[in-house]
């Protein structure tokens, strides 16, 4: 038994009359960590478990850390998370929550990265939150699940940050002859590791992360990420911190659940002016990879500053 769930797959009736298309949502927001994370993260924890490893420990204060807590809890592992200062009290709760402990320490992630690193020994065990090919399997499976309900998709949508997600969504269209399926992979301005590495041709690093979608804040894609986009169609863009906080607002209300911005990204391929990235696409299945660490209030203050911020640029 895995310890994802099959997560629900349906038509939204308020976005397909929106785009004027079939649009398909399949609802990894409503995975037990809140996130799609669990599907990689938990298939990564159970081999670990089978090796024998008696502690986890990650570095991520975001979903990843929530879905290591909740996989060790499962699993009867403890978990030890560092969290840097930055963290929001938020997320260390929910953290918390879970069961594992939380180590506030330095003032960015690299220093809690640091600790985290230093604290492995022969019987714990180390788990990256997006470079690990049995987490890309593991996030594949909500491919195999498109592919079994046997619906009519012709592109997937799919947020970036690390590219583990983007990684899976490939791994699974190619395991369930689906290779020739478009792939629209979005990022938000000042995330956009990848878009930059594709139209460089080359894998970049990014100087630093200005979006407020903080789950997709690697400054570089993990290798595989960018080498998909070679051998599969993976056509990259970019949207606004506001497009993407627009979208968590407009799925709230027609789906009545709430999102990340990382996931709102996604959302504003159909919510967004930018009706380019699905204008050749008659059914896009789009990946609601959730995230836990937003509240309503955070979302709407987020929303406000950045609606401000961009009347001031046009005048
Ligand atoms: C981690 C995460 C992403 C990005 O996944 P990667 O594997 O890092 O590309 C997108 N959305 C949410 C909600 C996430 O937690």
């Amino acid at each position: 038994m895995p310890l994802h769930i099959e997560s629900p797959l349906l038509q939204s009736r308020p976005l397909s009359i929106l785009s004027g298309k079939s649009v398909w949502l399949k609802f990894d927001a409503l995975q037990p960590s809140g996130s799609f994370k669990l599907r990689g993260i938990g298939a990564v924890c159970e081999e670990y478990a089978r090796q024998g490893k008696t502690r986890f420990i990650s570095s991520s204060g975001g979903n990843a850390g929530i879905a290591v807590a909740y996989a060790g809890r499962q699993l009867s592992i403890p978990v030890t998370v560092v969290v840097p200062e930055t963290t929001t009290l938020r997320a260390k709760t929910l953290i918390e929550q879970e069961g594992a402990s939380v180590i506030v320490h330095g003032a960015s992630w690299m220093e809690a990265n640091a600790l985290a690193q230093s604290m492995l020994d022969a019987s714990s065990a180390f788990v990256h939150p997006f470079d690990n090919p049995t987490m890309w399997s593991g996030h594949a499976t909500m491919i195999d699940e498109v592919a079994r309900a046997n619906v009519p998709f012709d592109s997937v949508l799919v947020s970036v940050g690390g590219g583990g997600l983007l990684s899976g969504v490939i791994e699974g269209l190619q395991r369930n002859g689906l290779g020739h399926v478009p792939v629209v992979a979005i990022e938000t301005d000042g995330a956009d590791s990848l878009a930059r590495s594709v139209a460089a041709g080359t894998q970049i690093e990014l100087e630093a992360i200005t979006s407020v979608a903080t789950s997709l804040g690697a400054k570089k894609v993990c290798a595989n990420a960018f080498e998909v986009t070679r051998s599969h169609d993976v056509r990259c863009h970019v949207v606004s911190d506001l497009e993407a906080l627009e979208a968590c607002e407009s799925f709230l209300h027609d789906h009545r659940v709430l999102v990340e911005p990382a996931c709102g990204a996604t959302l504003a391929a159909v919510y967004g002016r930018n009706q380019s990235m699905i204008a050749e696409f008659k059914a896009p299945l789009a990946i609601v990879c959730g995230g836990a660490t937003a509240t309503l209030e955070q979302i709407q203050e987020w929303r406000a500053k950045a609606a401000a911020a961009q009347s001031e640029r046009a005048h």
